[in-house]
């Protein structure tokens, strides 16, 4: 027999929600935050062929669908604390369900996260995560922070997503030794949840890279009223081996890295460096924010201040 709507909901997504006053099963779910935090609430929706591949692993879409939401609370310096699943599924196939549900538990799991409600239909492929989060009163990382002298930094290593993409569609063939890395972050992004709290008391603004370095630092200088300077010379190392025009291209324009962009003042560089070391996740310090016009662009320069022109600055749907 058919797996109905509630069984399903009951064996593959009904799990203990011990940070919860109220889980899956009523009309609501309820929580209560944390004197003194404010909620941070982020959505996020993704659709076949659009933002995932049809055919791709569950277990790993699972993830994803989480993973994308968490990150949004990490640009934001919030603490992940709850989550809840809207699913639109063509049919109830149980080992798909199964891994899917895999996938999202294991990201819940290790990020803090308790699955608290949903909704669950027939339809296309669609999947939106709506993410909660706290974080202390008035301390939130926005876009709007920058202030003039800010350094840039990025964390880890964007564009390799973008290039795990071009790979897998056939565009450009990678080396072995960077095809997992690339493909796994493509499919399994890691959210920057502990740097995004830890850059709470250092930081200035921040965003999490989901539709390109230079597009989303660029949101940061719009809605900072500054101008960003990234200085070429100062990104991070390309993958050794790949094509250096695709790598580039994937470094300042790839979008689905989720990695974080943020501006701190210079004399927060060393403490910086001991959350790099901590995290054991590399940041680079790629730039400036200065109060130069055009006010809202992202110019990237050469070491002695050339600007270098570039083309396409990242994703954007309805326009690409
Ligand atoms: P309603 O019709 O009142 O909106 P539903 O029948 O859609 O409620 O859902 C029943 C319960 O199961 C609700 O508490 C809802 O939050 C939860 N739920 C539905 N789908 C999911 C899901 N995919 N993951 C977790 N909880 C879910
Ligand atoms: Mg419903």
């Amino acid at each position: 027999m058919a797996l109905g709507e509630f069984d399903l909901i009951a064996r593959y997504f009904a799990r203990a929600t011990p940070q919860a006053v109220l889980g899956p099963g009523d009309d609501c779910a309820l929580v209560q935050p944390a004197a003194g935090m404010d909620l941070a609430l982020t959505t996020d929706l993704l659709v076949e062929g659009t933002h995932f591949l049809p055919g791709t692993d569950p277990h790993d879409l699972g993830w994803k669908t989480l993973a994308v939401n968490l990150s949004d609370l990490a640009a934001m310096g919030a603490r992940p604390r709850w989550a809840l699943l809207a699913l639109c599924l063509p049919a109830a196939e149980e080992a798909w369900l199964a891994a899917f549900a895999g996938g999202f538990h294991a990201c819940a799991r290790e990020f803090g996260v308790d699955l608290i409600g949903g909704d669950t239909t027939r339809g296309p492929l669609n999947l939106c995560v709506t993410a909660i989060g706290e974080v202390p009163a008035g301390q939130a990382l926005r876009r709007s922070g920058a202030k003039a002298g800010d350094d840039i930094w990025i964390s880890g290593q964007p564009g390799l997503a973008a290039l795990g993409l071009t790979h897998l569609q056939g565009g450009l063939e990678l080396p072995p030794r960077w095809q997992a890395r690339c493909i796994e972050r493509l499919q399994a992004p890691r959210p920057r949840v502990r740097l995004g709290q830890a850059l709470r008391p250092l930081a200035h603004a921040a965003i999490d890279i989901s539709d390109g370095l230079l597009a989303d630092l660029g949101h940061i200088a719009r809605a900072s009223k500054l101008q960003a300077q990234v200085i070429l010379d100062q990104l991070p190392l390309l993958p050794e081996g790949v094509d250096r025009v695709a790598a580039m291209d994937a470094l300042l324009s790839g979008g689905d890295d989720y990695e974080l962009c943020f501006t701190a003042p210079s004399r927060q560089r060393l403490a910086l460096g001991c959350i790099a070391a901590d995290l054991d996740l590399p940041l680079w310090r790629i730039g400036r924010m200065v109060a130069a016009k055009p006010l809202g662009d992202v110019l990237l320069m050469d070491a002695d201040g050339r600007v270098i022109p570039h083309e396409r600055q990242g994703y954007e749907h309805f326009v690409n």
